[in-house]
């Protein structure tokens, strides 16, 4: 039996009527996907304020003079319904019922609407799909009924190849495809060919329609799109159901025929039939689920929450080898382009690097074979060694708009990629993490010995020496606070520059002694001296790092000096409200923060700062962060957590959590927040359960929020899959996969973890 909606209210996410005010945050919400392709979750009719967006992960292209973008490609989900002359819609019609429910658990979503005009009323029932377990499939299923008589009815299944990427922060709205091809075969499957302006890459999508009795079918096309209409006389009561198979192909996949592929791979679907379609994409669901869920006893709004974003995580995964990486907005709408920022490896990879290994190896993997273009981008701006775009999208090419709108509309200059430049450590960064949690040695040897060396090569050309101080010194940078465009020294920017030098060096030893021969093959291959390897150490030791006697870290040079303004008023989300007296041109001049920019130094590098240090920073900078960005929140729930600030640490993360669900920053409509999510996930995971690894350990030190009883969650740890339940004050740890023990730290106490045993601590001091 394929699966029914799940019946637990925790895994659903529902819409009970249709409000106008929110209709582009629904679809973003109701997103569905698999990787591959993302699709927003739009009324399959069409209205008034309705954004049919789907994306295909990498397919990008530009207009003249353009920066590249994703790809809002042909819309596969179009259905209108006419009765009697009269199209079923929100825009025209009376809504007498309407209901959706995205089903998180087998990524299904269910609608079931009813229209009314002055002769009766109809519904319309719906439910679709992507497949998990095929990336190339579809599935829509729908049905309508004329509740109060006969009525005549034309169906049209279309899809659609006018949409555009209208969401343009500056400028107009851009089709980035044509239409090349448009047909039906006999036994009813349609077929639509796009080729985008650019790069010429060729989209293929075909629907196929199991045949339904009694109906008159005839298809046809236009020039932008491809129809089957179906007409029939519709007895009062009686169900009318239609099941739908879309087949979606790219020349990204395949070279020759697109078109062949798709339409075999909906004569497949077919064959297959809907039942067992979703039976595999239901059971390729429960899989990922099983690495991935976490479950929490004693709060379910936390808990439905955290599944929501764990979903959106989920559906951004890409499959296997398609050279991808994870956008600001996932593949749920088209603000920032689909581009990859530095979320990626700071905010979202430590979910995949925990959770599916595989798929966070192919993230970094993406910035490896982009290392040639960031090896460019550092020399074209007079330094060496790799510097990643500031935002990246297929080619590797720094793809940053050169202007963008502020909080406030008005249109600014965009100094990013010429200064914020903290993203060569952020790619380091997820290499060290990546290694540190899975071991995977083989791919610091294939990949991520270079990307390391290159980056620690980036910063010790870009550090300038100030003889007189006798330091090193990173001058014009923009640090995560973007609130200041140039600033000398930004903390966060020297300490992992810095760090960044420290690890190279110290993985340059390591590999000497351990492999040898493959550091001869990686230097050389690279152009890498020794006596350059000699100079990061002491570059490093010798860069300068900001903080007062007391431990209170100065944000950038200067940053204490200018006029000092804090926060005093939040609103009904906890948000912080604007000191009304600063204007937004004049906030550089002032010591407010747009994100946590000090506080994710203090997260990322947890270890290396004591409490009392992480204490006065939170404090000071508490107050002046104006949480302008989803990333910001993150870092004040851990840090909080951790300083047993417990129930303000809850109050972030449920603010974190619930970013996108309550549209907490205005402009979900515009696509999920992609960070916020993977953020939500480390608030969880590196705040509430406590996981840290260090010194080959995975540590574990659980402070949950009070009125949690538990929190159950599965993570990779060196190969080995570990269940963690954490009833409170005690934790049991147990191999659910793997042949290996692994080492483990439980309330700082030390054990080697074997198959088959389960190991239970207490918290001291509990009964
Ligand atoms: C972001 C920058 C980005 C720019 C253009 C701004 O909102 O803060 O990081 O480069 O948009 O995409
Ligand atoms: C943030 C950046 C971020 C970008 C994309 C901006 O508002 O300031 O840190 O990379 O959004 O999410």
């Amino acid at each position: 039996m394929p699966p029914k909606l799940s019946p637990n209210k925790n895994w659903t996410i529902c819409e009970s009527n249709i409000d106008r005010g929110k209709m582009r945050f629904q679809e973003t919400i109701f997103t569905l996907g698999n990787g591959y392709l993302g699709s927003r979750g739009i009324l399959e009719e069409g209205y008034k304020e309705g954004y049919a967006g789907t994306y295909i992960a990498g397919v990008y292209d530009r207009s003249k003079g353009k920066s590249f973008e994703l790809v809002n490609v042909p819309n596969p989900f179009r259905v209108e319904v006419c009765v009697n002359g009269k199209k079923l819609s929100v825009d025209g019609m009376e809504i007498v019922e309407h209901r959706r429910i995205l089903d998180m658990k087998n990524a299904v979503l269910w609608r079931h609407t009813v229209f009314k005009d002055a002769v009766g009323r109809y519904e319309y029932d719906s439910r679709r799909f992507f497949s998990l377990r095929d990336m190339h499939i579809g599935v829509m299923i729908f049905s309508f009924r004329s509740l109060d008589g006969d009525a005549r009815v034309v169906v049209r299944r279309a899809i659609d190849g006018t949409t555009k990427n209208k969401v343009q922060a500056v400028g107009s709205p851009i089709k980035h495809y044509s239409v090349t091809q448009t047909s039906n075969s006999r036994d009813g499957v349609l077929y639509l060919e796009a080729k985008t302006n650019d790069l010429s890459i060729v989209i293929g999508m075909a629907s196929g329609c199991d045949v339904v009795s009694d109906v008159e079918a005839r298809a046809y096309a236009d020039r932008e799109s491809v129809v089957r209409e179906v007409s029939f006389n519709a007895g009062k009561g009686k169900r009318y159901k239609f099941n739908d198979y879309i087949s979606i192909y790219t020349s990204r996949d395949i070279k020759h025929d697109v078109k062949t592929a798709c339409i075999n791979e909906v004569e497949t679907a077919k064959e297959c039939g809907i039942p067992r379609l979703l039976k595999c994409h239901a059971r390729a669901w429960n899989r990922r689920w099983q690495y991935s869920d976490i479950s929490i006893e004693g709060d379910l709004l936390a808990q439905k929450a955290l599944r929501f974003d764990i979903y959106h995580l989920l559906i951004a995964a890409p499959p296997n080898d398609i050279d991808v990486s994870i956008a600001a907005k996932a593949l749920s709408g088209e603000w920032y382009k689909g581009h990859v920022f530095w979320d990626t490896e700071i905010y979202v990879l430590p979910f995949f690097i925990y959770t599916q290994p595989r798929v966070a190896r192919e993230f970094l993997i993406y910035r490896y074979r982009r290392l040639k273009q960031a090896r460019d981008r550092a020399q074209a701006q007079g330094y060496k060694g790799a510097l990643w775009p500031w935002e990246s999208a297929a080619s590797g090419e720094d793809e940053t708009p050169q202007s963008w709108v502020n909080f406030d509309g008005t249109v600014i200059p965009v100094y990013n990629p010429k200064r914020e430049h903290h993203i060569a450590s952020d790619v380091a960064y997820g290499v060290f993490l990546y290694y540190q949690v899975t071991g995977d040695e083989d791919f610091m040897l294939k990949y991520g010995a270079e990307m390391i060396f290159e980056a620690a090569r980036f910063w010790a050309s870009r550090v300038i020496y100030d003889r007189r101080l006798e330091r090193y010194e990173v001058r014009r940078v923009i640090g995560p606070n973007e609130f200041q465009e140039c600033v000398n020294n930004n903390s966060y920017t020297n300490a992992l520059a810095r760090w960044t030098l420290r690890y190279a060096s110290e993985f340059y030893c390591c590999l000497g002694k351990k492999h040898p021969r493959k550091l001869r093959t990686t230097t050389r291959k690279i152009g890498l001296k020794e006596a350059q390897v000699d100079t990061w150490k002491e570059v490093a030791d010798k860069i300068i790092f900001l903080v007062r006697p007391d431990g209170l870290i100065e944000e950038f040079e200067g940053y204490f000096a200018r006029k000092d303004v804090t926060i005093n008023e939040w609103d009904e989300n906890g948000m912080p409200i604007w000191p009304s007296e600063v204007k937004l041109a004049e906030v550089k001049e002032t010591q407010l923060v747009k994100q946590a920019d000090v506080l994710l130094l203090l997260h990322l590098f947890s270890e290396e700062f004591s409490r009392g240090v992480k204490r006065i920073n939170f404090d000071y900078y508490e107050k002046r962060t104006t949480h302008k960005s989803s990333l910001s929140i993150p870092s004040y729930a851990i840090l909080a957590n951790e300083l047993g600030k417990t129930e303000k640490a809850y109050k972030y993360f449920i603010q974190a959590v619930n970013a996108d669900i309550n549209d907490t920053y205005g402009n979900t409509g515009l696509g999920i927040h992609a960070a916020a999510l993977g953020g939500a996930w480390q608030i969880a995971m590196n705040g509430f359960a406590g996981i840290r690894v260090k010194d080959n350990t995975l540590g574990i030190i659980p402070v949950l929020p009070e009125h949690w009883q538990s929190m159950r969650f599965r993570i990779w740890f060196k190969g080995t899959l570990i269940e963690f339940f954490i009833p409170r004050d005690e934790i049991e740890a147990f191999i659910v996969k793997s042949r290996k023990g692994v080492n483990i730290e439980l309330y700082g106490q030390k054990y080697f973890l074997y198959q088959g045993q389960t190991v239970n601590a207490k918290k001291k001091n509990s009964v």
